[in-house]
């Protein structure tokens, strides 16, 4: 069995980082991997990534790998002082 790669996106050797491989960007509605997804920090600190589903457009925000709800990061935006 050959191990062929052509199903993979083709990634540059040494850009693959530990971050990268462990949150690896896919659609949590239709697992889409055609997603845009951004890094950032909510107002109380959480890391958190957006993603953005560029198949259903499903928009969702996960911190380590979980799916937070839009309640939550309301609420962990809207928790300051
Ligand atoms: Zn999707």
């Amino acid at each position: 069995m050959p191990r062929s790669a052509a199903a993979r996106p083709s990634l540059p050797l040494g850009s693959l980082t530990q971050r990268d491989a462990r949150t690896a960007s896919s659609c949590f509605d239709c697992s889409s991997p055609r997603v845009t997804s951004l890094s950032m920090n909510l107002t109380d600190g959480t890391p958190v990534d957006f993603t953005s589903c560029r198949v259903c457009g499903h928009k969702s925000w996960s911190h380590e790998g979980v799916e937070l709800t839009v309640s939550d990061v309301i609420e962990r935006t809207r928790k300051v002082s």
